[in-house]
């Protein structure tokens, strides 16, 4: 049996990334389980799901907490104490971060004492897809790594979307990005493959207690403690020659990061800005743009 976990931020699609995996190892004859476990989700936090693909049936439950393999759609959750996706990752497992960074820089930085995958699917999914839409790229990777064929994960990625969108030229582009993605990564030997035994212990959940199990972030001082704003891909630009300041950016950002300027127009923390665009979707002066993040080169943004 494989067991995979997925590490991404919500919205990212993880989940779809497992199904997307679990779809097209099932279309190869496997048997397979996939699902998520969000926690208190909301878009940017930590969220995680799983796969198990097995020749014979699975015995198992639950989460997976030794993975032979483990896929990190967002390079920055590899530092984030609340996701810890390398925790217990099979010493000869591998691990795929999605990064522009060589697989040497990677495993010197982060000190990871398994087999490393990298490619930058965020660029892929932006050239090829015109938005940072990596959930199809994610299950390519995962699909290439198990081993699986390339007509398989093609027909997953089909099946899946179309019970998620309608648009037939969007699944085409993400179809032929899927499988751009599939075509570079070398195909590896994974030595962790075993055959599930009736005879498997049951895996036993720990109870959480309600202090680990319950959101904390929601508190103004946890808020505040945890800056959200390394989270984000694009910053919201506010074009204060439209904004009327009818202040609906300020009360529907989730973050509670939108404050006024001593003009009166909106400027947001981009200490916990996570990127959301929440705002730019409610403006209805579209008076805010969002910005691609690049280091040094990010744009200005007025009002800070
Ligand atoms: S300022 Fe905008 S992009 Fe940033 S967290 Fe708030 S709603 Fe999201
Ligand atoms: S929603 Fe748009 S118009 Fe209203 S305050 Fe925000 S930026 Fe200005």
């Amino acid at each position: 049996m494989l067991k995979l976990r997925f590490h991404g931020r919500g919205g990212q699609g993880a989940k779809v990334a497992s199904r997307i995996t679990g779809t097209a190892a099932f279309l190869e004859g496997c048997h397979v389980q996939d699902f998520p476990l969000y926690g208190a989700e909301r878009r940017g936090a930590p969220i995680s799901a799983f796969t198990r693909i097995s020749r014979g049936t699975i015995m198992e439950r639950g989460v997976i907490p030794n993975p032979d393999i483990t896929i990190v759609m967002d390079q920055t959750l590899l530092s984030d104490p609340q996701a810890e996706p390398l925790a217990g990752l099979k010493k000869n497992g591998v691990v795929f971060i999605n990064t522009p960074d060589s697989p040497a820089q990677v495993k010197d930085e982060y000190n990871i004492d398994a087999q490393v995958v990298t490619l930058d699917i965020t660029n892929i999914g932006l050239d090829m897809l015109g938005s940072p839409i990596i959930s199809t790229l994610a299950g390519a990777v995962a699909s290439r790594i198990v081993g699986i064929g390339e007509e398989s994960l093609k027909n997953a990625v089909e099946k899946e979307l179309s019970k998620i969108i309608t648009d037939q030229k969007l699944i085409a582009k993400n179809i032929e990005a899927a499988i751009y993605c599939f075509r570079t990564l070398e195909l590896l030997k994974i030595k962790t493959i075993q055959t599930t035994q009736r005879q498997d212990s049951v895996i036993r959940m720990p109870f959480e207690p309600a202090k680990i199990s319950t959101p904390s972030i929601n508190t103004t001082a946890s808020s505040l403690l945890k800056r959200t704003g390394n989270w984000r891909l694009f910053k919201p630009f506010w074009d204060h020659d439209v904004c009327t300041k009818c202040m609906i950016c300020v009360t529907r950002c989730p973050e509670g990061c939108i404050s006024l300027n001593e003009q009166g127009f909106p400027v947001a923390d981009y200490e916990h800005c996570k990127g959301c665009m929440i705002c730019a979707e409610e403006c209805p002066k579209k008076g805010i743009k969002a910005v691609r993040e690049s280091g040094s080169d990010s744009v200005e943004v007025m009002g800070t």
